[in-house]
């Protein structure tokens, strides 16, 4: 099969879709992979790793996307890149679609078959493509909120572990998923004072067990909200509804309810967000402030770090990439319920119930 990895194109996207260890591993199944000139630089892998991996290099952008039968990239396709799409190609990446209309017509349009890593499934109920980035950005939201509470970036000027005699920060994780089990074990590895909440016991309970008492789990209930905006420092908003908008979980009128110069992270904010005032911001400009709290907002957070992001993307998407390659999409999906599940957009539809119900639309 022809496969294109085109270069990221989105603001401070840093990653590629593919190393050249993964690209050799589909060379050697037979395919043919061109990759876009310079595409893995910003990850520290020039062209020539590619080629010595058995790739084409490709300057030419309308070549590359014209000649691929699958294109497979990191960030949802900018829109010059949906512009390139047509039918009879299949474009696997990062979708987020529940927040987009825009783009998600745009897909429909294109006629292409469109897979999402994050709406993938695993036999465990979770979702191992969005994992690996989950467990960067967690680890980066509290280097984040760290950075963010002292006094030169708007912050309250407090330190996470609080020194000798001064008591450590509070800590809320919001969600006790991936994103938030990888931001509490920063956290509390920092010295912070930690609780964490979901709505899920089951979860509560797994880190109950994990973490043996060192942090706090409760129940997310309103009441227990409240209590978190009064306690805390810093709030890492780290929920998740599959393939749904996220749900809007502070107010603004809560905000004057924090300390002054307290932080709020919201990763979830490529699913639109859980803080009613979380706009998305870039890497070239991650906070800003509202009513004295500060947001840290960045909606492609791994994108900083992008040789450790690219590398464990790699390891997670490679076997679904081989699948597509050697079987096609249809036979690929129709083998396996899970990756069937990322089936986002096809043939001018919208093909996953979640997405179609954010929009009123039927799939
Ligand atoms: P996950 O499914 O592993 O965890 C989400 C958790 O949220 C679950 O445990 C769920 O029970 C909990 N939850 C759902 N609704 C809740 C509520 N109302 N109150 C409390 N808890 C609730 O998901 P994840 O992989 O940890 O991802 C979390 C979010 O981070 C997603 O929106 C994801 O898209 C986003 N993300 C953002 C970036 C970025 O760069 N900004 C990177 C990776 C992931």
């Amino acid at each position: 099969m022809k496969i294109a990895v085109p270069k990221e194109i989105k603001n401070h996207e840093y990653r590629v879709a593919l190393t050249p260890t993964g690209v050799r591993e589909l060379v050697e199944c037979g395919h043919q992979v061109t990759v876009e000139a310079s595409a893995g630089e910003g990850s520290g892998f020039p062209d020539g790793d590619y080629q010595a991996a058995g790739a084409d290099i490709e300057q030419d952008i309308d070549t590359l996307w014209r000649s691929a039968e699958l294109i497979v990239k990191v960030k949802e396709p900018q829109p010059d890149e949906v512009a390139r799409l047509g039918e009879g190609q299949t474009l696997f990446t990062y979708l987020h679609l529940a927040a987009e209309e825009n783009l998600t017509r745009g897909l429909m349009e294109s006629g292409a078959t469109c897979i999402a890593y994050e709406t993938i499934t695993d036999r465990d109920g979770g979702l191992p493509l969005l994992a690996p980035m989950s467990r960067v950005a967690g680890r980066m939201a509290v280097q984040a909120g760290a950075h963010s509470l002292e006094k030169a970036q708007g912050g309250s000027g407090v330190l996470l572990p609080g020194v000798p005699g001064v008591a450590p920060a509070s800590v809320t994780v919001i969600g006790g998923g991936v994103v938030g089990e990888n931001a509490a074990r920063m956290a509390l590895g920092l010295g912070a004072e930690v609780s964490v909440l979901d709505k899920s016991l089951a979860r509560l309970e797994v880190l109950d067990h994990r973490y043996q008492g060192r942090l706090r789990t409760v129940y997310s209930t309103s009441d227990a909200l409240d209590e978190a905006i009064h306690r805390s420092d810093l709030i890492i908003g780290a929920v998740l509804v599959p393939g749904a908008a996220a749900p809007k979980l502070i107010t603004r009128g809560q905000l004057g309810e924090m300390r002054p110069g307290s932080v709020l992270v919201d990763v979830a904010i490529d699913q639109g967000g859980c803080f009613e005032t979380s706009k998305a911001t870039t890497h070239a400009e991650p906070t800003y402030v509202v009513d004295g709290i500060v947001h840290y907002c960045v909606a492609n957070m791994p994108g900083a770090v992008a040789r450790t992001s690219t590398q464990a993307l790699t390891n997670a998407t490679l076997p679904f990439v081989i699948a597509l390659a050697q079987k096609g999409w249809k036979q690929a999906l129709a083998d396996d319920p899970h990756f069937l599940a990322g089936l986002n957009v096809h043939a001018g539809k919208i093909a996953h119930p979640a997405v179609a119900e954010a929009f009123g639309l039927e799939n």
